[in-house]
């Protein structure tokens, strides 16, 4: 089988310097591995996506050289595969609706315990709602996501594994020192607490799409930035529960800025499209970007 990588960006802003490292990290791995390359527009977040940025973010690729298959996978045309992916976690027993807003949460929330983004770890605010009460609020249609009752949700995986732990397997790539290494990583999705799968606006979340369009699209190797490490913890937890295929995963290093801090879709000066009307070419941004 061919092996298959992709870059997933989101259209909420442009491409910066960070993305190129990672859209050329996966297309010249996939050239090294004989595999195909494909792009994935992550949009499911419909009020913060811009068509413009779309375009941009195509433009920018191609400009950088780069060649993908067609056509583009968009998420905003998938919603319903992400509900039935959803509706089977909940057929499980796994998902419970949860109706609290963030002013509540925040109220809630149990000082300094954060996930691994850095946001307050939910309190298990509706964890116990009585079934009348969520069938009362359900009916006067306030809107509900649906979270991930870690425990069970654990509990279940475990059964799923007969017992054994729930890991990935991170890659280093050929041509590197650690050349073709892949090394065994414990997963520990507790530390997300009871996460959001299906969001209040949308019928999905990003781990969601993410982990049934890795499957669909049969990706062997996932290669992102190290910020979607912990990231993986959750997605493992989900394969393993929807009983998806496990790719590989390649968590590559970050850019920064002066300051030692990640770059940001905000930051303009590394915006390629910046870049690219001030007439850098592509091999200085290879450059500027270690490559
Ligand atoms: N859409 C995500 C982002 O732009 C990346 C998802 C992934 O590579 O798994 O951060």
């Amino acid at each position: 089988m061919r092996p298959v990588l992709r870059f997933a960006p989101s259209p909420n802003g442009e491409l910066h310097l960070g993305h190129a490292l990672s859209a050329i990290i996966g297309f010249e791995m996939a050239r090294g591995l004989g595999g195909r390359f494909l792009v994935r527009i992550e949009d499911i977040d419909t009020g913060r996506t811009r068509e413009t940025f779309v375009e941009g973010i195509l433009e920018d690729l191609a400009w950088l050289g780069l060649t993908w298959e067609q056509p583009v996978l968009r998420q905003s045309e998938h919603f319903p595969e992400y509900a039935a992916a959803g509706a089977r976690l909940k057929a499980m027993g796994v998902l419970y609706p949860c109706f609290a807003t963030r002013a509540e949460i925040l109220a809630a929330a149990k000082p300094g315990a954060i996930d691994p983004d850095g946001a307050p770890l939910y309190p298990r605010l509706h964890r116990h709602l009585q079934p009348v009460e969520v069938a009362d609020r359900k009916g006067r249609g306030e809107p509900f996501a649906l979270r991930l009752d870690m425990a069970r949700a654990i509990a279940a995986a475990r059964y799923k594994l007969g017992g054994a732990p729930l890991t990935f397997t991170e890659f280093s790539p050929s041509g590197t020192r650690e050349d073709g290494r892949t090394v065994e990583v414990e997963a520990h999705p507790e530390r997300w607490g009871d996460a959001v799968v299906v969001r209040k606006d949308v019928p999905s979340s990003y781990h969601l799409a993410v982990v049934v369009d890795d499957a669909r699209q049969g990706v062997t190797h996932v290669t992102r930035g190290r910020d979607l490490y912990a990231a993986t913890d959750l997605h493992r937890l989900l394969q393993v529960l929807l009983g998806l295929p496990e790719p590989l995963y390649h968590h590559h290093r970050l850019l920064t800025d002066g300051e030692g801090r990640k770059l940001s879709k905000s930051a303009r000066d590394t915006s390629l499209r910046s870049l690219r009307q001030a007439g850098i070419s592509p091999a200085e941004i290879r450059r500027r970007i270690g490559l």
